[in-house]
């Protein structure tokens, strides 16, 4: 560090700013900022930090029903709102807030479970938003699609938690992963974005079979993962 530089703490990293930079209210200032900011990637909690009982507003961003590109086949994807990992290049950003979009009702769940029951839908995508800190949403809605469809719709959902760190939190997160087939793990990372991927947007998330990976205790990748 040199004489004119002084140290700065942003977001919880040590940076070392000069002090011409640090002119308040000088254009010069906020550069230093934006660029530490996407340099410190996403947020890390810790096992269980992060519950849906303290943070879920019981708030969905949106609903697709009869898409074909939020997993295998054609599918009905349910958007929930709120999400703590703030990647930087998040592709839905605004759904990182919990009050964002309108409350998850009765009526839309039934028209869901109405949608779901044609011939030609394959199941059923969560997506965010964070569906595993929106667990009250989640777990209402893919239980109810068990008891009236049983395994004959299948369930994905994406998660910015990894398969490791969903294993080590609440019970409500388990017993999610429990209704889910198949599961698109970890965060967005910006430096390892790779738009060819299949159902990803960064080489470190992965596609996970969920109920043979459970079975297994290892990760086992979904069967058909062409890249
Ligand atoms: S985990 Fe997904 S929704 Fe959450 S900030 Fe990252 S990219 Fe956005």
């Amino acid at each position: 560090m040199s004489n004119n530089q002084i140290r700065v703490s942003i977001g919880g990293d040590t940076q070392f700013i000069s002090q011409a930079d640090l002119k308040l209210g000088t254009k010069t200032v906020k550069k230093p900022v934006r660029a530490a900011k996407k340099a410190q990637g996403p947020r890390n909690p810790k096992p269980k930090e992060w519950l849906a009982k303290d943070l879920s507003q019981g708030y969905i961003a949106d609903y697709k029903p009869f898409n074909f590109v939020d997993g295998e086949g054609v599918r009905c994807s349910l958007y929930v709102s709120g999400c703590m990992f703030a990647c930087p290049g998040c592709y839905n950003k605004v759904a990182q807030n919990f009050h964002y979009g309108r409350p998850y009702t009765q009526e839309l769940e039934d028209q869901i479970l109405r949608d779901l029951g044609e011939d030609y839908v394959q199941g059923l995508t969560l997506l965010g938003g964070e569906p595993f800190l929106n667990t009250q949403v989640c777990l209402r809605l893919t239980r109810r699609i068990r008891q009236e469809y049983g395994d004959k719709k299948d369930i994905w959902s994406w998660t910015g938690y990894t398969w490791d760190e969903l294993l080590q939190d609440s019970k409500d997160k388990l017993d999610l992963l429990n209704e889910i087939d198949i599961l698109v793990d970890g965060r967005f990372m910006e430096d390892l974005k790779d738009l060819t991927l299949q159902f990803r947007g960064s080489s470190n998330q992965r596609i996970i079979d969920v109920k043979k990976s459970l079975a297994q205790n290892k990760v086992v990748l979904w069967d058909k993962l062409l890249k």
